[in-house]
């Protein structure tokens, strides 16, 4: 039996109330629930569905490493929450905010957890997410002022190491998993102010993931003889010291939930993260490795080769690097070259730190990179942690070109001036072989070309003379394809 039940039927036997917890941490927890209407109507609260609006903001994909985040204009926000069977799903609806070459217009998202199983839509298609990634969403489903009451009340947590943070009162609950959580509670109101839990991040590493509670009024029920609950209209969350999201909600608690179960196909599934490297020689000595949605580029020097961006993964970035060191095993793998800073293009970097690649980039990236590579990730511990190397980085300014050279080969790394998609942003340019590498300013395969002017005024102003370009997404191009994308 829990303790609420036994303390429901001394109650009820005694017509008193159920006052004095077993310690001042489970005081607090009771009080806050109190505070909420009703310590009673909160444990008889099985699920909650929170509807409304927001911003989703996205981490990493900022024009300079310091600058504000792009978001998301969120609409259509349904969040149900099944706390009886370990279930969650999130719907809602994205239209891009800032320049793109992919806007997003009321493009639907779909995701969730049922257990152990985390999954995403994926176009007609749900997939199965990653053991982490369902790891990360159970922990999100106590986010949420009547969640961790929930969990802290629940016999296999345990609730410890009361204190007061800045006029605050804070508890650490740790759930029977082992994953741990801290609650604040404001001082004036007795409510939920927030609730922190740790995270691994694939850039980041070790992040704390914070959910601040604002705007509490009464929220909707089923009416009748439920209490009415006060709770927060407004959820902000943040990772790091990044806000991710903003939600303006309503919320219906023990409303009737679509079916949340993962679908049968995602049941029956293994997550997997499979790398595919696809390679075309596109000059002698000059490879693009492609395969998926983020290329690299691969050059080749008398003592030793280049590695042009170390994207998306971890997993991606050593598998690419593998396969460069097989084209001339002879030689040393020396650089890579980043384009720039954006979470999807510089995920492998700390893989290639990890095998003591010397990092080239535009001289805005430095401190976000010396950043990068000294972050702590214990939780999912990555390749540099394992072996952990020095970052050895050089940088690219502005007015100049960076250049490689054997004596005959010629590799020339330019800043592309005014890239409003990126303030530091690198183009690479071969002039013996007439060859342009380039990311994100022009993908042939986008929707639209939104920075293909800037890319092409570059190329004029530097009078580089260019008759193939090599995205790093999409395939093979000529400079007739960029004049088109423009005009
Ligand atoms: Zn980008």
């Amino acid at each position: 039996m829990r303790r609420w039940q036994l303390c429901l039927i001394v109650s009820s036997v005694l017509f008193v109330g159920c006052g004095g917890a077993a310690t001042p941490e489970l005081q607090l927890i009771e009080d806050a629930a109190e505070a909420m209407g009703s310590l009673r109507a909160v444990r008889e609260t099985t699920s909650l569905a929170l509807e409304g609006d927001g911003q989703v903001y996205r981490l990493g994909q900022n024009e300079r490493p310091q600058a504000e985040l792009p978001y998301y204009e969120i609409t259509n926000y349904s969040l149900q929450l099944d706390y009886e069977n370990t279930r969650w799903r999130l719907s809602q609806d994205r239209t891009s905010t800032y320049l793109t070459g992919s806007p997003l217009l009321g493009a639907r998202q779909s995701y969730g957890l049922d257990g152990e199983v985390a999954y995403d839509q994926r176009g007609e298609q749900m997939v199965r997410a990653s053991d982490q990634v369902a790891t990360d969403r159970w922990a999100e489903m106590y986010h949420n002022p009547i969640g961790i009451v929930l969990l802290a009340l629940d016999e296999t947590s345990t609730v410890s190491n009361l204190r007061d943070e800045g006029g605050r009162q804070a508890v650490d609950i740790v759930a029977g998993n082992g994953t741990s959580f801290t609650l604040a509670v404001d001082g004036a109101t007795g409510l939920p102010h927030s609730v922190t839990s740790s995270a691994a991040h694939p850039n980041l590493g070790d992040v704390s993931v914070e959910t601040v509670f604002t705007g509490y009024e009464e929220a909707g029920g089923l009416g009748g003889f439920q209490a009415r609950l006060t709770l927060p209209r407004a959820y902000t969350t943040s990772v790091d010291r990044y806000t991710v999201s903003e939600y303006l909600t309503t919320t219906n608690t023990n409303a009737t939930l679509d079916d949340l179960a993962a679908p049968a196909e995602v049941q029956g599934s293994t997550p997997m993260e499979s790398v595919t490297v696809e390679v075309e020689e596109v000059a002698e000595g000059l490879w693009l490795l492609g395969g998926q949605s983020h290329h690299s580029a691969v050059v080749e020097f008398d003592e030793f080769l280049v590695l042009i961006e170390a994207p998306q993964s971890e997993a991606r970035t050593l598998a690419v690097i593998a396969r460069a060191r097989e084209f001339q095993p002879d030689k040393p793998l020396r650089y890579v070259v980043n384009t720039h800073h954006h979470f999807d293009h510089s995920a492998g970097i700390r893989a290639a730190v990890s095998e003591r690649l010397t990092v080239i980039t535009h001289r805005v990236n430095r401190s976000f990179f010396e950043d990068i590579v000294s972050r702590t990730h214990s939780i999912v511990p990555d390749a540099l942690s394992r072996s952990p190397q020095p970052l050895t980085i050089e940088t690219v300014a502005s007015a100049e070109p960076y250049e490689l050279t054997d004596g005959s080969r010629v590799l020339q790394l330019f800043h592309v001036v005014d890239d409003p998609h990126a303030a530091g942003m690198i183009m690479a340019y071969l002039p013996r072989e007439r060859v342009l590498i380039e990311v994100d300013a022009f993908s042939p395969t986008s929707q639209e070309f939104p920075f293909a002017e800037a890319l092409l005024q570059n190329i004029v102003d530097r009078g580089l003379r260019v008759d193939t370009i090599m995205p790093l997404h999409g395939g093979l191009s000529t400079l007739e394809d960029l004049e088109a994308a423009v005009g």
